[in-house]
């Protein structure tokens, strides 16, 4: 058996837990390997302090000092998860921030877009798709009426 072999087996021989040959193998290489009986001294030692601490016994106000606690912790875990999620002085620069960044979309898209509305509007009036005007009423528009050219066109008022 190598010393890794042995480490491995060291707790269950410890423990008594090892097979009777395994036990041997064990026996005889501990007693000639020193580094292996030195690991299961500190695994026997380890395992004392172990047992030893399951025995303390935990003093009352300790208990009570838990516990307090873990009431107090209960009763504001919402409030603890609202100030873990949305704290304030996080979310208004959060909601501000998404304000200005939506008015720069906007304003590149905008931009971007500027142009092509401008193509648009040339196209449009290129098409002839601009109301009847005639030369005669220059301000009034789109009435037709081309008789009277100083007043209005329209009959706003009954005659
Ligand atoms: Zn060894």
């Amino acid at each position: 058996m190598e010393c890794q072999d042995i480490r491995k087996n060291l707790y269950a021989y410890l423990e008594g837990m090892a097979s009777p040959e395994d036990q041997e193998l064990i026996d005889q290489h501990l007693a000639s390997c020193r580094a292996c009986s030195t690991a299961l001294y500190e695994l026997n030692r380890t395992g004392e302090v172990l047992k030893n601490l399951k025995d303390v016994e935990p003093p009352p106000w300790m208990t009570k000092k838990i516990m307090a606690r873990v009431r107090q912790e209960a009763k504001s875990e919402r409030g603890f998860i609202r100030k873990l999620f949305y704290p304030l002085h996080i979310k208004i620069p959060l909601e501000a921030f998404a304000t200005v960044l939506i008015a720069v979309i906007a304003v590149y898209v905008f931009k971007a877009m500027e142009p092509e509305m401008k193509d648009l509007q040339a196209l449009s009036q290129g098409a002839g798709h601009r109301p009847p005007r005639s030369p005669l009423s220059g301000k009034s528009s789109g009435c037709g009426n081309t008789g009277s050219p100083g007043e209005g066109c329209c009959p706003k008022e009954p005659r």
